[in-house]
């Protein structure tokens, strides 16, 4: 595999299969947002919920949330997004195209006459850096005013920060204990790209976790493994993942120490997880600014002290491109060449293909009421149009993890093969036994 066509042949694969198609494409679509179609959504949510029921389900030290995306104007002050979430940007006066200022196509100096537009190529129009802010901003209510401004959150985090006392009066947890939730965020970013890897609308899957100050570096060491061995345990190659610690000059203003864990996309090794220790850097400036105490009182030793944070801030959208990126092979198979996505079966979007041979004998109306049994727990799709062969590629294309044939056996013994998608193996199955069979293989 060419790495260089790799992730073209993705892209292509995802629309045709329907897994991410581009927003409003029949308008031009809109600059770096995508739609999940009828197999993103399915993969997207698999990974949604596989994360949920590990950190709320699995565990009683974490309760789950879902806080809106527009939050009172002075959260962002508080959290320094107001005066500090801005990058310097530049402006060709000619074409009225928008830089970073550390773009590396920009040559001279930009608002000196030396400076030259990469996109139209005129020297002398570029103005000099500019700071500018990544939040989205609109108004709340019938008047444009300032006001009135209100931002798209740029990060799900302080939606946890600011109900933070309220989660905890409300369950009944004590310190050391969680907080998750998954929601939508908004950032304004001037290079977006590389597919659905930076978007301006993307998804997060965040969890914080509040623990006395001093106990904050083992918990922070527990995090960052359990975070790793829970994409190993997705399925992800362990050989494309790592950490990628951050230097002292990386760090963030607020943070005491920062691992992102890295995967090895076709156009190299990016962030799609960040695990970091935030001291009490978040509830310390919202206790200033919001003037309310959010102090924790320890119940058995009576001490007061103002928790450390240590997140977990995991990407939906690029958790699914890593997923499917990770999937994907060109194999050879039986002297044909197939493409396969080789999901874990507990995260494809659909489980089962259900195939009758031939369109006679009766096989249809078998594979239909086998597909419908099947279906009462999971996704299924049913197919008789085409070769045997050809329906296969289909569902390997998919990622579907079984195939269940109906044939001239199954009339007579009322069983069927299922083929492994990954293996070849074609196993024959007790038709009534099948829905047990497929369970205990896709659970995990
Ligand atoms: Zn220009």
């Amino acid at each position: 595999m060419a790495t260089a066509n790799v992730m073209d042949k993705i892209v292509s694969l995802a629309k045709r299969r329907g897994f991410v198609f581009q927003s409003s494409e029949i308008y031009g679509g809109l600059g770096s947002v995508w739609d999940y179609g009828p197999l993103g959504v399915e993969l997207k949510r698999n990974l949604k919920e596989r994360w949920w029921r590990s950190m709320v389900y699995e565990r009683d030290d974490i309760e789950g949330i879902d806080a809106a995306i527009l939050m009172h104007p002075k959260v962002w002050e508080a959290s320094g997004h107001v005066s500090g979430f801005t990058d310097p940007l530049v402006d060709c006066k000619q074409c009225k195209n928008r830089f970073r200022a550390d773009d590396p196509r920009l040559k001279g100096t930009p608002g000196e006459p030396d400076g030259q537009c990469p996109v139209c190529g005129t020297k002398g129009n570029l103005t000099a850096p500019r700071m500018f802010n990544l939040m989205f901003k609109t108004f709340m209510g019938p008047v444009e005013e300032v006001a009135a401004v209100v931002y798209l959150r740029p990060e799900t985090a302080q939606g946890i920060y600011v109900n933070y006392l309220n989660v905890l009066q409300s369950s009944r947890q004590r310190v050391p204990f969680g907080i998750a939730q998954i929601g939508k965020a908004f950032r304004n970013e001037i290079t977006p790209g590389n597919f659905t890897f930076r978007t301006r609308e993307f998804e997060q899957m965040e969890m914080q976790f509040f623990v006395k100050p001093g106990e904050d570096e083992r918990w922070f060491e527990e995090w960052r493994a359990a975070r790793m061995q829970w994409h190993v345990d997705v399925g992800i190659t362990p050989s494309k993942l790592r950490f990628h610690p951050h230097a002292p000059d990386e760090l963030a203003h607020y943070a005491k120490a920062a691992f992102d864990i890295e995967y090895e996309f076709p156009f190299g090794w990016h962030e799609f997880e960040g695990i970091h220790n935030r001291t009490d850097f978040d509830l310390g400036r919202h206790q200033e600014h919001s003037g309310k105490k959010l102090e924790y009182l320890d119940p058995v030793t009576k001490e007061r002290f103002l928790p450390y944070i240590v997140e977990t801030s995991l990407g939906a959208d690029r958790l699914a491109l890593v997923a499917l990126v990770d999937a994907y092979r060109e194999e050879e198979v039986e002297g044909e060449p197939r493409v396969v996505l080789r999901f874990h079966p507990a995260i494809a979007p659909i489980k089962v293909g259900v195939f009758p041979l031939v369109k006679k004998d009766g096989m249809p109306e078998v594979a239909m009421r086998i597909a419908a049994d099947l279906r009462r727990e999971m996704p299924v799709f049913y197919d008789d149009g085409g070769s045997i062969g050809r329906r296969y590629r289909r569902q390997d294309e998919a990622g579907t993890p079984f195939g269940v044939t109906v044939d001239g056996q199954t009339l007579e013994d009322q069983t069927v093969t299922v083929r492994d998608r990954d293996t070849l193996q074609q196993t024959r199955v007790a038709a009534d036994q099948l829905r047990a069979f497929v369970r205990t293989r896709i659970a995990g």
